[in-house]
């Protein structure tokens, strides 16, 4: 088969959709079984893997051996509440696995939970290489927006074992908007209301032209429809336990079919008034008598079941309206996504909380998955890309832009050494900025430095407390531009901090700017916007009679609806220098943030936020780390995300270990740590000896994470079990 365009992937906790574009936009794949394929995996006793449809029949006859919900589970450690969680609800065994991730037994043989993942996205892909008759090894995945380091990182890894190669992994929310946003004019301020099976999330975004800009997003990774069913399925087996005196909750083969009831009944209760069913043999009484369960059910009845749950998703909505600073009646449009907004309860709840019914022409169930497919398409098409990155460079550079005065060569130069994660000169909306320098709810100020209880004091503690320092700020509190000073990396405040073996450390905190390290190489130069895959290049334009090219630079600005808007001619003529076929009039520029603080721990068990929740992405903040001992040649740093100021109250992601340093007296080596959150939304971490400007090694070891032997084997095993 022949090289096909790289595929949009809803990857569901429930259902997962395709979808490809092209330049008449996106166009949902289906399997005889249709579109919504259920993200379900059944080992079936004749060796086969069964996906989709057919293993989500097999539920109700092999539950044991057939696997779902694993998003809810994945890139979660074993010892979380959510798998526990999980033990107790799911009738197939979980256990832990060599780096505290999870694993899954089914017919002897125990899967990691990528691997299961895996197994849906091969299907999803074979659905598309069906339907298109070309073979799809590349993707843009979705995930929701809340979801950590060690999730996207997890989701990665299905994505490779699999045989895909993921070339971008999307925010849910950001996708949505992209759909309904798609080559419009429009400039409004939309919130993204999705509720699926297992997960919430709320995200208000501002759609300017083609640029998708987050302003902030918030979720509850364990609310969702799921719920609506346990409810109601606790209810059916409350009935059957007073009719029958047999208790289905101790039973999970038969729980599984009352829960696989309980959602029907929940589907048909969003289109009629009352709905009635019986489930035969659900259990054998005295004598081996079959014992059927008779049930009935009103919306009414169902609506009082649901009302506590739908409220509990205004509480994480509040938290998102919180961040942006607005009022839930200040947006102009609400995007349902998710099959659980079908409930008219819920489309009446979020019609009062908004002030305002929301958009009824989307499809709730397809809008994310065709956002994919559109952002698939832009990164399928980079001359295209690069041809606009030219046309900006040049008028930026050009200080007769009169109407907009702040986009002066000066000022781009600036945000080229502001730091990646900062908002750019050209201001967005006042309300988003505002957003942007909000105090976060539950955010609470860093720790003060403190010092590790147990650890030995050092001599020099004093001396550490009494350096003069310049005040360190919140980077929420900056103005977005700053012109940043040329970075020194010793000028920074010192805290204290542990090592990995309790010995306490130095570590520096950027004193006020948090500019660039010397970090080398940090980014290829001639980058002129480092937002994705929206890369500028600072080449020359290609276009006759233009004046002499401008210097490289940097600008990464956020604000390219002005900037575009005043491009508009050049973008034509661009368009007719650089022939591209089968893309969109122009690529969409998403602006998403980082939906979690990133940090690291200092002592007594403080976590240091280095990345705070709500930045935009790709965000970038460098600490100083130096060595405790006499010739220690590695320091070990943990990071963790999460908003609580202790390491406890957060998700521990894993560690950074800095190895091989050169043997010096203690405190000499010094080494500026780079953590970044790159476009997906993942992490990565580059370090340098500041002493010598050597790129030190670095190895960030995540819990639960496949070794990258491990993912090659586990994607044979996988082509041996469903073929490539
Ligand atoms: P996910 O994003 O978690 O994969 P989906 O968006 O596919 O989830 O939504 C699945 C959830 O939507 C399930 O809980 C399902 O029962 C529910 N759902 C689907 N259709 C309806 C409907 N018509 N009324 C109520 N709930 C529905
Ligand atoms: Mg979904």
């Amino acid at each position: 088969m022949s090289n096909g365009p790289v595929i949009g992937i809803d990857l569901g906790t429930t259902n997962s959709v395709v979808a490809v574009a092209d330049k008449n936009g996106a166009r949902v794949l289906s399997d005889e079984a249709g579109s919504l394929i259920p993200s379900v995996v059944s080992f079936h006793p004749s060796g086969d893997v069964l996906v989709g449809a057919n293993a989500k029949e097999r539920r109700l006859l092999d539950a044991q051996n057939t696997v779902y919900s694993v998003k809810r589970l994945i890139g979660r450690p074993y010892t979380s509440y959510e798998v526990n969680q999980a033990r107790e609800r799911f009738a197939f065994e979980l256990s832990e696995g060599p780096s505290g991730g999870v694993l899954v037994t089914a017919r002897g043989e125990t899967y990691t939970l990528s691997e299961i993942s895996a197994f849906v996205l091969r299907h999803v892909r074979k659905v598309a290489e069906t339907q298109l008759g070309v073979e799809c090894g590349q993707a843009v995945v979705t995930v929701p927006a809340n979801f950590n380091e060690l999730q996207r990182s997890a989701t990665k890894a299905a994505g490779r074992v699999a045989g895909l190669e993921v070339l971008r992994i999307l925010n849910e929310p950001t996708a949505a908007a992209l759909a309904y946003g798609y080559n419009k004019t429009s400039n409004e301020r939309v919130a993204v209301y999705d509720l699926g099976g297992g997960t919430f999330d709320i995200t208000i975004l501002q759609l300017a032209g083609d640029v998708f800009e987050v302003l902030a997003t918030a979720g509850d990774t364990f609310l969702g429809g799921d719920d609506v069913d346990s409810a109601i399925a606790d209810h059916m087996a409350g009935q059957f336990l007073e009719q029958s005196r047999y208790d289905t909750r101790q039973d999970r083969q038969a729980y599984e079919r009352l829960k696989a009831a309980a959602e029907w009944a929940k589907i048909q209760l969003s289109d009629k008034p009352h709905v009635k069913l019986c489930i035969e043999e659900l259990a054998y009484g005295d004598g081996g008598k079959a014992l059927n369960l008779d049930y009935a059910l009103t919306r009414e009845q169902l609506e009082h079941m649901c009302q506590p749950l739908v409220a509990r998703s205004f509480d994480v909505c509040e938290d998102a309206m919180k961040a942006a600073g607005l009022r839930p009646t200040q947006l102009d449009n609400v995007i349902l996504v998710g099959g659980s907004t079908r409930i008219p309860l819920l489309q009446r709840m979020v019609a009062e909380y908004f002030g305002r019914k929301p958009l009824a022409d989307i499809d709730p169930d397809l809008v994310v998955a065709q956002g994919a497919a559109l952002q698939a398409l832009s990164l399928a098409a980079p001359a295209r890309k690069a041809a606009l990155g030219r046309v900006a460079l040049k008028k930026v550079a050009q200080p007769t832009t009169g109407s907009h005065p702040q986009m002066t060569e000066e000022m781009s130069f600036e945000d080229e050494v502001t730091n990646v994660g900062e908002r750019p000169p050209l201001p967005p909306p006042p309300v988003a900025r505002a957003a942007r320098k909000a105090t976060l709810p539950g955010q609470a100020p860093p720790p003060p430095p403190v010092e590790l209880k147990n650890a030995p004091q050092l001599p020099e503690e004093e001396e550490l407390v009494d350096t003069p320092t310049r005040s360190r700020e919140d980077p929420l509190e900056h103005e977005m531009t700053r012109v940043a000073a040329p970075a020194d990396p010793l000028d920074f405040q010192p805290t204290r901090m542990a090592d990995a073996s309790g010995l306490l450390m130095q570590i520096g905190v950027p004193s006020e700017d948090e500019s660039e390290p010397p970090l080398g190489e940090e980014e290829p130069s001639g980058l002129l916007m480092e937002l994705g895959d929206d890369a500028f290049t600072s080449e020359s334009v290609p276009v006759e009679g233009s004046p002499p090219p401008p210097p490289p630079l940097e600008l990464r600005s956020s604000a390219p609806a002005e900037l575009r808007a005043a491009l508009d001619e050049n973008v034509d003529t661009v368009t007719a220098a650089v022939p591209v076929t089968d893309v969109p009039t122009r690529a969409p520029l998403l602006l998403d943030v980082t939906p979690l603080s990133l940090g690291v721990e200092t002592v007594d068990g403080y976590c240091e936020h280095i990345i705070r929740r709500n930045s935009a992405i790709p965000a970038g903040q460098t600490k100083m780390f130096t060595t405790a001992r006499d010739g220690q040649e590695t320091v070990v740093v943990r990071i963790c995300q999460g908003e609580d100021r202790h390491i406890g109250g957060n998700q521990l992601l894993g560690e950074v270990v800095l190895d091989g340093l050169r043997p010096a007296t203690r405190g000499k080596v010094q080494i500026a740590v780079r953590f970044m959150i790159d476009a997906d939304g993942t992490l990565q971490v580059r370090a340098q000896d500041v002493g010598t400007g050597q790129q030190q090694q670095i190895a960030i070891k995540l819990i639960g994470e496949l070794p990258e032997q491990e993912i090659e084997g586990l994607r044979e095993r996988h082509e041996a079990k469903l073929g490539s």
